[in-house]
């Protein structure tokens, strides 16, 4: 063969070999890209759940640096240059070592012994965050874990953790209000110990902070139950010839009897749902414990704003029970169309306000962003009240509220909270924590609402 045919079949066999090792070599180098990314994001696109994963702060924000996602524009805007930092820094683990070291030499000092401290993500754990700012920030709480109150109260019968629950959250308290706390407080033992208790919480897939935080409040009443026997269930109906404030007393008792705590004397309050038939207008009424009141928002097209009391309109309202749902008259012995409504017997001390962003129906179709006007001060409860209130009207203050931006799929938990010392308010991302106005935590973003009752701790438990 002619030496120079050969020399150009070389050429080309190397040109060949130089184009092939470049694909390989590109089709690797982006794998690793996409593996570090997924790890990193904690993408995963097997769970059908929703409300899935949150990405890591710094994520949100490096990756809407034109603050294009909500959040990414609001808290860059109210917290400053600690913030901004995040926009040019590449997500990282040990960030927020980083951030604790560049906070430490600017205000964190001062800010010792107020509670102003962060926590931090340990991979999606924003919802768990936002949910413990808002719990530490609960004056009433707050004092009963200071205090050392609860200490006497943790019931080693009958409550499944033996006070292994509220002793974790008693030392992240005392941390996050430790004067010589200085970084981000690191949530691990607590998760663990949540995880033990609720199972349901492990892992690192994003939860929801409304169930968490009834996980939560359930487990902490657990532990300090004063019921350390179980009692005997009681198996009769009230007694349908008592007046409804007689039923609702005499349901309470029976609530009391098994589910006895400090904790269910702050937060627990009486709902009363009243059944009527339309038929020979017989009412009957059932009495039953809530922890929070899941309110609806109303989700026209163009509905972009509507106000609480709006929301709380549309829990109460008369709802029509027709057709398959049609119940049974007690007085008629016969399934009739019946109305329904709600009203609240006992107003707790701390009332929880779920806004129901996230619908079951709608759980794969998104999220209602309206924004709900709530008030900051002298929410007044007395229209919505099954009675009419002996003492002071129900009014009540907002105090914190846990936010979620983004979408079901990815999104992110921050909080505004009110401190309980100073009353200023501040914004908790994570390990970040920043001042703000309570205005700001009126927004499009706010998911549930903290508000203590005015007056002070003068009701306990009574109706
Ligand atoms: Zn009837």
């Amino acid at each position: 063969m002619d030496a120079r045919i050969t020399y150009y079949l070389d050429c080309v066999l190397v040109l060949a070999w130089s184009v092939l090792l470049l694909i390989v070599a590109y089709g690797f180098f982006d794998n690793i890209v996409n593996v570090s990314r997924r790890s990193q994001y904690k993408f995963d696109s097997g769970r059908t759940d929703f409300r899935l994963y949150c990405l890591n702060v710094s994520d949100v924000s490096a990756s809407t640096p034109s603050g294009g996602g909500a959040k990414g524009g609001r808290s860059t805007a109210l917290a400053g240059p600690s913030s901004r930092r995040s926009l040019v820094t590449p997500p990282a683990d040990g960030d927020d070592d980083d951030l604790a070291q560049a906070r430490r030499g600017s205000s964190a000092d001062s800010r010792n012994g107020l509670g102003l401290v962060g926590l931090r993500n340990i991979g999606n754990t924003c919802f768990m965050n936002s949910v413990l700012q808002c719990l530490s920030n609960t004056k009433v709480l707050l004092d009963y874990i200071r205090n050392e109150s609860y200490q006497k109260d943790v019931n080693n019968t009958t409550s499944s953790m033996k006070g292994a629950l509220i002793k974790a959250f008693s030392e992240l308290i005392k941390e996050l209000w430790g004067s010589d706390t200085s970084g981000p407080v690191n949530t691990a033992a607590l998760k663990a110990q949540i995880q033990r208790f609720a199972p349901r919480f492990m892992g690192y897939a994003q939860q929801d902070a409304q169930e968490f935080l009834r996980y939560l409040l359930e487990g902490l009443h657990e532990e300090v139950n004063r019921v350390t026997s179980k009692p005997k269930p009681i198996t009769t109906d009230i007694d349908d010839n008592l007046s409804d404030a007689e039923k609702a007393n005499e349901a309470w008792r029976r609530y009391l009897r098994a589910e006895d705590s400090f904790i269910v004397d702050m937060f627990v309050g009486q709902l009363k749902s009243t059944l009527k038939c339309t038929h020979c207008g017989h009412c009957s009424v059932t009495f039953d414990p809530f922890w929070d009141l899941s309110l609806p928002l109303p989700s026209g097209r163009h509905t972009t704003s509507v106000r609480l009391a709006h929301c709380l309109d549309a829990f109460t309202k008369e709802e029509t029970l027709d057709g398959d749902e049609k119940p049974k008259c007690a007085k008629c012995k016969e399934r009739r169309r019946c109305t329904k409504s709600f009203s609240i017997q006992k107003f707790p001390q701390v009332l929880v306000i779920h806004l129901k962003r996230f619908s079951p129906l709608e759980r794969y179709r998104g999220k209602l962003n309206t924004l709900v006007e709530f008030p900051l001060e002298g929410l007044d409860l007395s229209q919505f009240a099954a009675e009419p209130q002996s003492g002071p009207s129900p009014r009540y203050n907002l105090y914190a509220v846990s936010e979620h931006s983004g979408t079901p799929y990815s999104g992110h938990y921050t909080a505004h909270c009110k401190n309980p010392l100073d009353n200023r308010w501040h914004e908790y991302n994570d390990s970040r924590v920043s001042s703000a106005s309570g205005r700001s935590a009126v927004s499009p973003e706010a998911y549930v609402l903290f508000y203590e009752r005015e007056g002070g701790t003068t009701q306990k438990s009574r109706l």
